[in-house]
Protein backbone atom coordinates (compact mmCIF):
# COMPACT_ATOMS: atom_id res chain seq x y z
CA UNK A 1 0.00 0.00 0.00
CA UNK A 2 0.94 3.59 -0.51
CA UNK A 3 2.77 5.29 2.09
CA UNK A 4 1.17 8.82 2.04
CA UNK A 5 4.20 10.94 1.56
CA UNK A 6 5.67 9.92 -1.80
CA UNK A 7 6.60 13.19 -3.50
CA UNK A 8 7.38 12.65 -7.23
CA UNK A 9 8.84 16.35 -7.16
CA UNK A 10 11.79 15.26 -5.02
CA UNK A 11 11.61 11.54 -6.94
CA UNK A 12 12.65 13.56 -9.88
CA UNK A 13 15.04 16.19 -7.92
CA UNK A 14 16.84 13.11 -6.56
CA UNK A 15 18.18 11.67 -10.35
CA UNK A 16 21.70 12.99 -10.80
CA UNK A 17 22.89 13.12 -14.09
CA UNK A 18 25.76 15.36 -15.74
CA UNK A 19 26.13 16.22 -19.31
CA UNK A 20 29.22 15.22 -21.07
CA UNK A 21 31.60 18.19 -20.08
CA UNK A 22 30.31 18.99 -17.03
CA UNK A 23 27.16 20.13 -18.70
CA UNK A 24 23.93 20.60 -16.54
CA UNK A 25 21.79 18.47 -18.54
CA UNK A 26 23.24 15.56 -20.88
CA UNK A 27 23.87 15.62 -24.42
CA UNK A 28 21.61 14.39 -26.98
CA UNK A 29 23.56 11.16 -28.19
CA UNK A 30 22.02 10.93 -31.89
CA UNK A 31 24.32 8.09 -32.95
CA UNK A 32 22.67 5.18 -34.16
CA UNK A 33 25.38 2.69 -33.66
CA UNK A 34 28.50 3.40 -31.67
CA UNK A 35 32.48 2.28 -32.45
CA UNK A 36 34.10 -0.80 -31.31
CA UNK A 37 38.17 -0.48 -30.96
CA UNK A 38 38.16 -4.41 -30.52
CA UNK A 39 36.04 -6.36 -33.17
CA UNK A 40 35.69 -9.25 -30.59
CA UNK A 41 34.06 -6.90 -28.10
CA UNK A 42 31.31 -6.38 -30.57
CA UNK A 43 31.12 -9.99 -31.02
CA UNK A 44 30.60 -10.11 -27.09
CA UNK A 45 28.05 -7.36 -26.91
CA UNK A 46 26.15 -9.35 -29.29
CA UNK A 47 26.19 -12.37 -27.15
CA UNK A 48 24.88 -10.27 -23.98
CA UNK A 49 28.52 -10.59 -22.56
CA UNK A 50 29.41 -6.62 -22.44
CA UNK A 51 26.30 -4.03 -21.28
CA UNK A 52 28.21 -1.61 -23.80
CA UNK A 53 26.45 0.50 -26.57
CA UNK A 54 26.00 -1.06 -30.19
CA UNK A 55 23.07 -0.03 -32.00
CA UNK A 56 20.24 2.84 -31.22
CA UNK A 57 17.22 0.20 -31.59
CA UNK A 58 18.67 -2.04 -28.83
CA UNK A 59 19.86 1.29 -26.44
CA UNK A 60 20.56 5.02 -26.41
CA UNK A 61 22.35 7.03 -23.78
CA UNK A 62 19.58 9.97 -24.09
CA UNK A 63 16.72 7.42 -24.41
CA UNK A 64 18.50 5.92 -21.13
CA UNK A 65 18.90 8.90 -19.32
CA UNK A 66 14.89 9.57 -20.14
CA UNK A 67 13.88 6.18 -18.95
CA UNK A 68 16.01 6.65 -15.44
CA UNK A 69 13.90 10.02 -14.98
CA UNK A 70 10.80 8.61 -15.47
CA UNK A 71 11.72 5.16 -13.65
CA UNK A 72 11.97 7.37 -10.33
CA UNK A 73 8.68 8.87 -11.10
CA UNK A 74 7.09 6.26 -11.60
CA UNK A 75 8.81 4.37 -8.85
CA UNK A 76 9.58 0.88 -11.04
CA UNK A 77 13.01 -0.19 -11.35
CA UNK A 78 13.52 0.90 -15.45
CA UNK A 79 11.65 2.25 -17.68
CA UNK A 80 12.08 2.56 -21.45
CA UNK A 81 10.52 5.65 -23.70
CA UNK A 82 8.97 4.11 -27.38
CA UNK A 83 7.74 5.83 -30.06
CA UNK A 84 4.08 6.15 -28.96
CA UNK A 85 1.43 5.32 -26.37
CA UNK A 86 -0.03 2.97 -28.66
CA UNK A 87 3.28 1.48 -28.83
CA UNK A 88 3.74 1.03 -25.40
CA UNK A 89 0.93 -0.44 -25.13
CA UNK A 90 0.91 -2.78 -27.66
CA UNK A 91 4.56 -3.94 -26.97
CA UNK A 92 3.96 -4.31 -23.25
CA UNK A 93 1.47 -6.85 -23.61
CA UNK A 94 2.73 -8.74 -26.99
CA UNK A 95 5.76 -8.66 -24.30
CA UNK A 96 4.00 -10.20 -21.47
CA UNK A 97 1.50 -12.85 -23.58
CA UNK A 98 2.08 -16.00 -25.13
CA UNK A 99 0.22 -17.15 -28.24
CA UNK A 100 -3.45 -17.40 -27.44
CA UNK A 101 -3.40 -15.92 -24.12
CA UNK A 102 -5.89 -14.28 -22.79
CA UNK A 103 -6.29 -10.36 -21.32
CA UNK A 104 -9.32 -8.89 -18.89
CA UNK A 105 -9.56 -5.54 -19.64
CA UNK A 106 -11.32 -2.18 -18.40
CA UNK A 107 -14.51 -1.45 -20.60
CA UNK A 108 -13.56 2.13 -20.38
CA UNK A 109 -10.16 2.53 -22.11
CA UNK A 110 -8.98 4.68 -24.56
CA UNK A 111 -10.58 4.13 -28.41
CA UNK A 112 -7.26 3.03 -29.60
CA UNK A 113 -6.55 0.45 -27.32
CA UNK A 114 -9.96 -1.02 -27.47
CA UNK A 115 -9.66 -1.18 -31.21
CA UNK A 116 -6.02 -2.49 -30.40
CA UNK A 117 -8.07 -5.68 -28.22
CA UNK A 118 -10.52 -5.91 -30.51
CA UNK A 119 -9.69 -6.02 -33.93
CA UNK A 120 -6.01 -6.54 -33.61
CA UNK A 121 -4.96 -8.80 -30.86
CA UNK A 122 -7.02 -11.94 -31.83
CA UNK A 123 -5.27 -12.07 -35.39
CA UNK A 124 -2.74 -13.04 -33.26
CA UNK A 125 -4.72 -15.82 -31.37
CA UNK A 126 -4.96 -12.97 -28.12
CA UNK A 127 -8.44 -12.37 -26.45
CA UNK A 128 -9.61 -9.72 -24.49
CA UNK A 129 -12.68 -9.63 -22.16
CA UNK A 130 -13.73 -6.43 -21.19
CA UNK A 131 -15.46 -5.52 -17.68
CA UNK A 132 -16.47 -3.06 -15.70
CA UNK A 133 -13.84 -2.76 -13.15
CA UNK A 134 -15.64 -1.33 -10.52
CA UNK A 135 -17.14 -4.54 -10.21
CA UNK A 136 -14.55 -6.63 -8.84
CA UNK A 137 -16.49 -9.77 -8.77
CA UNK A 138 -17.03 -9.77 -12.54
CA UNK A 139 -13.71 -9.02 -12.77
CA UNK A 140 -12.88 -12.42 -11.30
CA UNK A 141 -15.04 -14.34 -12.98
CA UNK A 142 -13.80 -13.21 -16.38
CA UNK A 143 -10.38 -14.77 -15.03
CA UNK A 144 -9.74 -17.88 -17.38
CA UNK A 145 -6.78 -20.80 -17.23
CA UNK A 146 -5.46 -18.58 -20.70
CA UNK A 147 -5.71 -15.30 -18.36
CA UNK A 148 -2.25 -13.69 -18.03
CA UNK A 149 -2.85 -10.19 -17.27
CA UNK A 150 -5.34 -7.20 -16.14
CA UNK A 151 -5.08 -4.17 -18.06
CA UNK A 152 -6.80 -0.80 -16.62
CA UNK A 153 -6.33 2.90 -16.79
CA UNK A 154 -5.90 4.68 -13.35
CA UNK A 155 -8.51 7.62 -14.81
CA UNK A 156 -10.31 6.64 -17.46
CA UNK A 157 -10.30 7.79 -20.79
CA UNK A 158 -13.31 9.55 -21.57
CA UNK A 159 -15.24 8.86 -18.46
CA UNK A 160 -12.72 9.75 -15.55
CA UNK A 161 -13.89 6.90 -13.31
CA UNK A 162 -11.13 5.93 -11.46
CA UNK A 163 -9.73 2.05 -10.73
CA UNK A 164 -9.34 0.67 -7.31
CA UNK A 165 -5.44 -0.32 -8.05
CA UNK A 166 -4.30 -1.63 -5.23
CA UNK A 167 -7.92 -3.92 -4.78
CA UNK A 168 -7.48 -4.86 -8.84
CA UNK A 169 -3.35 -5.73 -7.70
CA UNK A 170 -4.45 -7.72 -4.90
CA UNK A 171 -6.66 -10.06 -7.35
CA UNK A 172 -4.34 -9.80 -10.15
CA UNK A 173 -1.37 -11.04 -7.86
CA UNK A 174 -3.76 -13.63 -5.89
CA UNK A 175 -4.47 -15.39 -9.27
CA UNK A 176 -0.72 -15.06 -10.39
CA UNK A 177 -1.73 -12.26 -13.15
CA UNK A 178 0.47 -9.09 -14.16
CA UNK A 179 -1.72 -6.12 -13.62
CA UNK A 180 -0.74 -3.34 -16.27
CA UNK A 181 -1.61 0.35 -16.08
CA UNK A 182 -2.00 3.17 -18.51
CA UNK A 183 -1.00 5.90 -16.08
CA UNK A 184 -1.44 8.73 -18.73
CA UNK A 185 -4.23 11.04 -17.36
CA UNK A 186 -2.18 10.89 -14.05
CA UNK A 187 1.00 11.07 -13.55
CA UNK A 188 2.46 12.68 -10.40
CA UNK A 189 -0.94 12.30 -9.27
CA UNK A 190 -0.99 8.80 -8.64
CA UNK A 191 2.08 6.56 -8.72
CA UNK A 192 -0.07 2.34 -9.72
CA UNK A 193 3.75 0.97 -8.97
CA UNK A 194 3.22 2.25 -5.68
CA UNK A 195 -0.06 0.61 -5.45
CA UNK A 196 0.45 -2.55 -6.95
CA UNK A 197 0.85 -2.51 -10.45
CA UNK A 198 3.64 -4.73 -12.29
CA UNK A 199 4.10 -2.52 -15.91
CA UNK A 200 3.15 1.04 -16.07
CA UNK A 201 2.45 2.66 -19.31
CA UNK A 202 2.33 6.11 -20.57
CA UNK A 203 1.30 8.19 -23.93
CA UNK A 204 4.26 10.63 -23.51
CA UNK A 205 2.56 13.04 -25.93
CA UNK A 206 0.04 14.42 -23.47
CA UNK A 207 0.93 15.50 -19.80
CA UNK A 208 4.69 14.28 -20.23
CA UNK A 209 5.14 16.56 -23.29
CA UNK A 210 3.05 19.43 -22.09
CA UNK A 211 3.21 21.31 -25.32
CA UNK A 212 1.45 19.11 -27.75
CA UNK A 213 4.58 18.78 -29.94
CA UNK A 214 5.59 15.55 -30.38
CA UNK A 215 4.54 11.64 -30.22
CA UNK A 216 6.23 9.56 -27.40
CA UNK A 217 5.17 6.40 -24.92
CA UNK A 218 6.91 5.10 -21.95
CA UNK A 219 6.92 1.78 -20.76
CA UNK A 220 7.67 1.13 -16.67
CA UNK A 221 8.54 -2.01 -14.58
CA UNK A 222 11.10 -4.41 -13.30
CA UNK A 223 13.85 -3.87 -14.68
CA UNK A 224 14.04 -7.49 -16.20
CA UNK A 225 11.07 -6.64 -17.95
CA UNK A 226 12.59 -3.44 -19.68
CA UNK A 227 15.75 -5.76 -20.67
CA UNK A 228 13.42 -8.21 -22.16
CA UNK A 229 11.57 -5.51 -24.83
CA UNK A 230 14.99 -4.90 -25.90
CA UNK A 231 16.57 -8.55 -25.82
CA UNK A 232 18.23 -8.74 -29.32
CA UNK A 233 16.32 -12.28 -30.12
CA UNK A 234 12.99 -12.10 -27.91
CA UNK A 235 12.38 -8.45 -27.24
CA UNK A 236 9.10 -6.88 -29.35
CA UNK A 237 10.74 -3.54 -29.35
CA UNK A 238 13.35 -4.11 -30.41
CA UNK A 239 12.33 -6.77 -33.09
CA UNK A 240 9.13 -4.60 -34.12
CA UNK A 241 10.99 -1.18 -33.63
CA UNK A 242 8.98 1.72 -32.19
CA UNK A 243 11.70 3.02 -30.45
CA UNK A 244 12.05 6.37 -29.12
CA UNK A 245 14.06 8.94 -31.00
CA UNK A 246 16.88 10.63 -28.19
CA UNK A 247 15.96 14.15 -29.42
CA UNK A 248 12.64 13.35 -28.00
CA UNK A 249 13.91 11.68 -25.71
CA UNK A 250 16.12 14.93 -24.52
CA UNK A 251 13.18 17.07 -24.86
CA UNK A 252 11.28 14.74 -22.44
CA UNK A 253 13.80 14.41 -20.38
CA UNK A 254 14.16 17.74 -19.56
CA UNK A 255 10.19 18.47 -19.00
CA UNK A 256 9.73 16.17 -16.16
CA UNK A 257 11.40 18.15 -14.43
CA UNK A 258 8.77 20.76 -14.64
CA UNK A 259 5.78 18.61 -15.21
CA UNK A 260 4.87 18.32 -10.78
CA UNK A 261 4.41 21.83 -11.31
CA UNK A 262 2.15 21.95 -14.34
CA UNK A 263 0.01 18.81 -12.46
CA UNK A 264 -0.59 21.38 -10.13
CA UNK A 265 -1.71 24.09 -12.39
CA UNK A 266 -3.74 21.94 -14.11
CA UNK A 267 -5.53 20.29 -11.34
CA UNK A 268 -5.92 24.23 -9.29
CA UNK A 269 -7.16 25.29 -13.21
CA UNK A 270 -9.97 22.47 -13.25
CA UNK A 271 -11.20 22.38 -9.86
CA UNK A 272 -12.27 26.01 -9.69
CA UNK A 273 -13.60 25.76 -13.11
CA UNK A 274 -15.80 22.49 -12.17
CA UNK A 275 -16.70 24.20 -9.15
CA UNK A 276 -17.74 27.53 -10.90
CA UNK A 277 -20.10 24.93 -13.43
CA UNK A 278 -21.48 22.87 -10.48
CA UNK A 279 -22.67 25.64 -9.18
CA UNK A 280 -23.99 26.62 -11.89
CA UNK A 281 -25.98 23.78 -12.71
CA UNK A 282 -23.60 22.35 -15.44
CA UNK A 283 -23.52 18.51 -15.72
CA UNK A 284 -19.76 18.32 -15.30
CA UNK A 285 -17.88 15.44 -14.51
CA UNK A 286 -14.56 15.88 -12.50
CA UNK A 287 -13.42 13.82 -9.94
CA UNK A 288 -12.38 16.48 -7.74
CA UNK A 289 -15.74 17.36 -7.06
CA UNK A 290 -17.30 15.58 -3.82
CA UNK A 291 -20.19 14.36 -6.06
CA UNK A 292 -18.13 12.24 -8.36
CA UNK A 293 -18.50 9.21 -7.51
CA UNK A 294 -15.00 7.77 -7.55
CA UNK A 295 -14.01 11.08 -5.34
CA UNK A 296 -13.04 9.43 -2.25
CA UNK A 297 -11.38 6.37 -3.75
CA UNK A 298 -9.39 8.76 -5.80
CA UNK A 299 -8.62 10.95 -2.24
CA UNK A 300 -7.01 7.17 -0.88
CA UNK A 301 -4.91 7.02 -4.27
CA UNK A 302 -3.47 10.08 -4.78
CA UNK A 303 -0.14 11.60 -4.01
CA UNK A 304 -0.74 14.69 -1.74
CA UNK A 305 -0.27 18.31 -3.47
CA UNK A 306 -1.19 17.26 -6.72
CA UNK A 307 -5.23 17.98 -6.88
CA UNK A 308 -7.50 15.41 -9.06
CA UNK A 309 -5.68 16.11 -12.65
CA UNK A 310 -6.48 18.43 -15.67
CA UNK A 311 -9.09 16.39 -17.23
CA UNK A 312 -13.12 17.00 -17.11
CA UNK A 313 -16.31 16.36 -18.92
CA UNK A 314 -19.84 17.92 -19.63
CA UNK A 315 -22.66 16.18 -20.40
CA UNK A 316 -24.18 17.98 -22.98
CA UNK A 317 -27.03 15.36 -24.11
CA UNK A 318 -26.45 15.38 -27.98
CA UNK A 319 -22.87 15.34 -29.98
CA UNK A 320 -24.76 17.90 -31.76
CA UNK A 321 -25.12 20.32 -28.39
CA UNK A 322 -21.61 19.28 -27.75
CA UNK A 323 -20.14 20.54 -31.03
CA UNK A 324 -21.92 23.77 -30.91
CA UNK A 325 -20.83 24.38 -27.52
CA UNK A 326 -17.46 23.51 -28.36
CA UNK A 327 -17.45 25.89 -31.65
CA UNK A 328 -18.79 28.67 -29.13
CA UNK A 329 -16.30 28.35 -26.74
CA UNK A 330 -13.32 28.45 -29.18
CA UNK A 331 -14.89 31.54 -30.81
CA UNK A 332 -14.77 32.70 -27.28
CA UNK A 333 -10.80 31.99 -26.80
CA UNK A 334 -11.87 29.63 -24.34
CA UNK A 335 -10.11 26.72 -25.79
CA UNK A 336 -9.32 25.07 -28.55
CA UNK A 337 -11.20 22.17 -30.74
CA UNK A 338 -8.59 19.29 -30.87
CA UNK A 339 -7.88 15.63 -29.96
CA UNK A 340 -5.31 14.91 -27.12
CA UNK A 341 -4.82 16.72 -23.67
CA UNK A 342 -1.76 17.47 -21.55
CA UNK A 343 -1.31 21.00 -23.30
CA UNK A 344 -0.78 24.40 -21.46
CA UNK A 345 -4.25 25.28 -23.12
CA UNK A 346 -7.39 24.15 -23.50
CA UNK A 347 -7.96 21.34 -25.31
CA UNK A 348 -12.26 20.23 -26.28
CA UNK A 349 -13.36 16.95 -28.46
CA UNK A 350 -16.80 15.37 -28.29
CA UNK A 351 -15.54 11.75 -27.41
CA UNK A 352 -18.32 9.95 -28.90
CA UNK A 353 -17.55 10.44 -32.43
CA UNK A 354 -13.87 11.27 -32.24
CA UNK A 355 -11.50 9.12 -29.67
CA UNK A 356 -14.42 6.88 -28.63
CA UNK A 357 -15.76 6.25 -32.04
CA UNK A 358 -13.96 3.16 -32.64
CA UNK A 359 -16.19 1.72 -29.50
CA UNK A 360 -19.53 0.66 -31.30
CA UNK A 361 -22.50 2.97 -29.70
CA UNK A 362 -24.11 0.12 -28.23
CA UNK A 363 -21.19 -0.52 -26.07
CA UNK A 364 -20.70 3.31 -25.49
CA UNK A 365 -24.23 3.23 -24.29
CA UNK A 366 -23.91 0.34 -21.87
CA UNK A 367 -20.56 1.95 -20.28
CA UNK A 368 -22.79 5.25 -20.32
CA UNK A 369 -20.23 7.55 -22.24
CA UNK A 370 -23.03 9.90 -23.91
CA UNK A 371 -22.98 11.01 -26.91
CA UNK A 372 -22.81 14.14 -25.74
CA UNK A 373 -19.81 13.92 -23.68
CA UNK A 374 -17.40 16.89 -24.38
CA UNK A 375 -14.12 16.27 -22.84
CA UNK A 376 -11.81 19.06 -21.63
CA UNK A 377 -8.38 18.80 -21.09
CA UNK A 378 -8.13 22.05 -18.41
CA UNK A 379 -5.12 24.33 -19.44
CA UNK A 380 -3.02 26.62 -16.79
CA UNK A 381 -2.99 29.28 -19.21
CA UNK A 382 -5.27 32.73 -18.51
CA UNK A 383 -7.59 33.86 -15.66
CA UNK A 384 -9.46 31.22 -14.08
CA UNK A 385 -12.60 33.62 -13.72
CA UNK A 386 -12.41 34.86 -17.05
CA UNK A 387 -12.29 31.23 -18.24
CA UNK A 388 -14.98 30.05 -16.27
CA UNK A 389 -17.41 33.43 -17.32
CA UNK A 390 -16.63 32.66 -20.79
CA UNK A 391 -17.65 28.67 -20.85
CA UNK A 392 -21.05 29.87 -18.46
CA UNK A 393 -21.75 32.59 -21.26
CA UNK A 394 -21.08 29.77 -24.55
CA UNK A 395 -23.08 27.24 -22.22
CA UNK A 396 -26.32 29.15 -21.49
CA UNK A 397 -26.77 30.62 -25.26
CA UNK A 398 -26.85 26.80 -25.94
CA UNK A 399 -30.29 25.96 -27.47
CA UNK A 400 -32.64 23.81 -24.91
CA UNK A 401 -31.80 19.80 -25.56
N1 LIG B 1 -3.56 5.98 -23.62
C1 LIG B 1 -4.44 6.98 -23.41
C2 LIG B 1 -5.19 7.05 -22.11
C3 LIG B 1 -4.65 7.93 -24.41
O1 LIG B 1 -5.54 8.92 -24.19
C4 LIG B 1 -3.94 7.82 -25.63
C5 LIG B 1 -4.14 8.81 -26.72
O2 LIG B 1 -5.00 9.64 -26.66
C6 LIG B 1 -3.04 6.77 -25.80
C7 LIG B 1 -2.86 5.87 -24.77
C8 LIG B 1 -2.26 6.61 -27.07
O3 LIG B 1 -1.17 7.48 -27.07
P1 LIG B 1 -0.39 7.98 -28.39
O4 LIG B 1 -1.33 8.86 -29.14
O5 LIG B 1 0.81 8.66 -27.84
O6 LIG B 1 -0.05 6.74 -29.16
Amino acid sequence: MSEPSFDPSQALRDVQHFGEEGGVVPVIDVASTSTFLDPEDMVRTFHGERGCYLYSRHSNPSVNAFGRKLAALEQTEAALGVASGMSAIAAAILQLLPEGGHIVSSRTVYGGTYALFQNLLPRWGIQVTLVDFGDLAAVERAIGPKTRLLYTETMSNPLLSVTDLPAVARLAHARGLQLVVDNTFTPCLVTPARLGADVVVHSGTKYLSGASDLIAGVIAGPKAFVDQLVDINQGVVMLTGPVMDPRVAHELYLRLDHLPIRMQAHGRAAQLLAEALQAADVPVIYPGLSAHPHHALLGRLKNPGYGSGGMMAVDCGTADRAMQLARRLQDENFGLYAVSLGFSRTLMSCSSVTTSSEIPEAEQRSMNLSPGLLRLSIGYVGDDQVMANRFLRCYRALPKA
